[in-house]
């Protein structure tokens, strides 16, 4: 099969569509025909009958027809429109608030409109605000209105206008967007062809409760998540053909490294640390990812899998998100490491001068065998002597073409460097199967002995006193607390803020305690001395932003208040709740909100008191935001979904992973077409 050579026509192609038209349609990411072809309507109005004005009822969404008999504009705080239509069973007042230009001359007097909208009870009889109007005559609908995402300035009836001219131009052209479904394939599923498919969705006969529900609906779901099941196939494919080298067990050393250690593994620790070295003593370069909950104890696990590669001679790139995260792991890897002689160094994005300039030298020397940092590590200018093992800390919400792009750049000659991802969130089996298919799942499901689940409470803010006040006393008595201050905006600034006014006020009310400050906009040299002295205890309580959330470790730390609570999402409150209950005292955290609380933050407030299970949080989570959300835009490494849904979908599945078996094996010349029409070329080697 040839691909289609030509790339399909801009929207500007059809008529009526200008440059500034054009603009707007690119804001919602259409460009092309096609691109409208395949805009999913939301919802479906039924505008295929006309209602007498008489039988209205407030609250009902119908369609009426009449004559304007009267107009009246007035210019207040805004332009407001008002006209009573009539149909000789009742009257109806039409309100139009800034009106879009060139609706004054379709609401005359005498002028017949057809108007379709909610109509509401009011004060002088019933009212319909911003009806969608149609001046008379014109034919009635036959098929139901479908209803589009748009964005500003873009009216329905533009892009219905739009989509019925792609489609007549799709029908005099069909190679514009062929059916790329094997017919055996296609019937054997009871789905629909690809025309009738798009022409059900973009105008269904029949009533339909959301437009997926319809069987071309249902076609183009199966079909978008077969291309992705695909894509994720391929990259795996074009992964194991890479080659690694071959890495033993590092055994001496990393006997010498748990000699040091005050604990044992736990039984999961060690079957996961199997797993991987397995991984490692092949030639294929690992791609594993350790999912293990908050506190399960995955550093470790990451330091003993550094020593294969340390013990071969090989160097170890550790990266972390955070800056914050990073210095705490090179610290704590350069604890576990130095003693045995192998130098720890530190490379961030912050840092300058001579510092930054040693930093480089000793990687690409190799003087620096194991190296923390944050993305900068993979940025230009860094070299690497001999990588032979990249750790991704955190950093679940990397895409697989992100992976690709690292374990690329780490190569060196032929060989690719192994590779560990590890993550806190527990992603759902379904999530899992299709974003993280390219990659091998471990899971640490133990934590070591002697933790106890934290106590949770969600208190609203006019108790904010009182909270401050048993803060005082528990810090008295010897206890050390977090208190932790996020915003919605992702404004380091206004986060800062923030918390600098929370730590003046902790220190107004608790005078006699030692209260400290870590905030985003700080040096990291400032950030990490705070640390320690929490650490060291000579902190009571630490007031953070959100730089906190991941991978900080103070075990005495069993306190935790969190501000404005009801504006972060369940991942984050789990992972920053996962910062306290790290040693043997029984750990509490408070949840401080302002009331009154939406139903999802009351939902995830009462989830985060009745669980510690970081699964169930999880699962939850993704009841509560849906993928999408979930995942991010770039998580599952792939173009946005436009017709699929991950949760709702996910029985659909192991059908679709068996589709693309036997495509791969009986109709391989669709694959490559699938992939390109919904996942895009080039996206494997996509940026870091
Ligand atoms: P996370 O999985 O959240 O990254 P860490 O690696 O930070 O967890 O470990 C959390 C804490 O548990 C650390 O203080 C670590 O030293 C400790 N720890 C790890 N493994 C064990 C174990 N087997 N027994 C006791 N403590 C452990
Ligand atoms: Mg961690």
């Amino acid at each position: 099969m040839t691909r289609a050579t030509s790339a399909p026509p801009p929207v500007t192609a059809l008529k009526g569509v200008g440059p500034a038209l054009a603009a707007r349609l690119e804001a919602l990411g259409l460009s092309t025909v096609v691109d409208l072809l395949l805009h999913a309507p939301l919802r479906y109005e039924d505008r295929t009958h006309v209602s007498l004005i008489g039988t209205l009822r407030p609250g009902e969404t119908a369609q009426v027809e009449g004559e304007i008999l009267a107009v009246e504009s007035r210019n207040g705080r805004r332009l407001q429109y008002r006209a009573v239509l009539g149909d000789g069973s009742g009257r109806l007042t039409l309100w139009f608030f800034n009106p879009p230009r060139g609706l004054a001359e379709r609401l005359k007097r005498g002028q017949r409109l057809r108007a379709y909208g909610t109509v509401k009870g009011g004060l002088a009889g019933l009212d319909m605000a911003h009806p969608e109007i149609t001046p008379l005559p014109a034919p009635l609908d036959t098929a139901l209105t479908p209803i589009y995402p748009t964005t500003q300035g873009l009216m329905q009836g533009t892009l219905r206008r739009l989509i019925r001219e792609a489609l007549g131009l799709w029908a005099r052209q069909s190679e514009l967007l062929p059916d790329l479904l094997p017919a055996r394939v296609r019937e054997a599923l009871g789905l629909p062809d690809l025309r009738t498919a798009l022409e059900d969705l973009h105008r269904p006969t029949q009533a339909a409760a959301t437009p997926l529900a319809t069987p071309g609906g249902a076609r183009l779901v199966f079909e978008e998540l077969l291309a992705q099941q695909l894509a994720m196939r391929r990259w795996r494919a074009q992964a194991e053909q890479w080659r690694a080298e071959p890495l033993g067990i590092g055994g001496a050393l990393a006997e010498q490294l748990m000699a040091g250690l005050p604990f044992r593994l736990t039984g999961a620790q060690q079957r996961v640390l199997g797993e991987i070295r397995a991984d490692l003593a092949r030639d294929r370069p690992m791609r594993r990812l350790v999912q293990g909950d908050v506190g399960s104890g995955k550093t470790i696990v990451a330091a003993l899998a550094a020593c294969a590669a340390l013990e071969a001679g090989r160097q170890v790139a550790l990266m972390a998100p955070t800056e914050l995260l990073a210095e705490q792991h090179a610290r704590n890897l350069a604890q576990w490491f130095a003693p045995l002689g192998i130098p720890v160094a530190f490379l961030a994005g912050s840092q300058k001068g001579a510092a930054r300039r040693q930093a480089l030298a000793d990687v690409a020397s190799g003087t620096a065998r194991v190296v923390t940092g944050t993305h900068a590590l993979f940025q230009a200018g860094v070299a690497f002597a001999r990588l032979g093992l990249i750790i991704i800390d955190e950093q679940h919400r990397f895409g697989v073409h992100q992976r690709l792009a690292l374990s690329e750049k780490g190569r060196q000659g032929a060989l690719h460097p192994h590779q560990l991802v590890m993550t806190a969130t527990p992603i759902p089996r379904t999530l899992a199967m299709t974003a993280y298919a390219d990659l091998d799942v471990s899971v640490l499901d133990e934590l070591p002995p002697g933790r106890t689940p934290v106590h949770t409470a969600a208190v609203p803010d006019t108790r904010r006193e009182e909270v401050m006040e048993r803060l005082g006393r528990a810090c008295r008595a010897g206890r050390q607390a977090y208190w932790v201050c996020p915003l919605i905006e992702a404004s380091e600034k206004l986060e800062a803020k923030a918390a600098e006014e929370a730590h003046l006020a902790l220190t107004e009310a608790l005078p006699d305690l030692r209260i400290g400050l870590v905030h985003g906009r700080m040096k990291p040299r400032e950030k990490e001395a705070v640390m320690q002295a929490f650490k060291a205890g000579q902190l009571d309580i630490l007031v953070a932003t959100t730089v906190i959330e991941v991978g900080v470790d103070v075990p005495n730390a069993s306190l935790m208040i969190i501000d404005n609570a009801e504006r972060l999402g369940l991942a984050q409150l789990h992972q920053l709740r996962g910062r306290v209950g790290r040693g043997a005292v029984e750990s509490s955290c408070v949840l401080l909100f302002s009331p009154p609380l939406s139903q999802v933050a009351k939902e995830r407030l009462a989830v985060m008191r009745e669980t510690n299970d970081g699964f169930r949080i999880a699962e939850k989570d993704l009841e509560l935001r849906g993928p999408g959300e979930f995942l991010g835009t770039q998580q599952t490494g792939l173009a946005r979904l436009r017709f699929a849904d991950l949760a709702r979908d996910a029985e659909l599945i192991p059908q679709v992973r068996e589709l693309a078996d036997t495509l791969l094996r009986e109709h391989p010349e669709a694959v490559e077409p699938l992939i390109e029409r919904w996942v895009g070329a080039g996206i494997g080697y996509a940026k870091v």
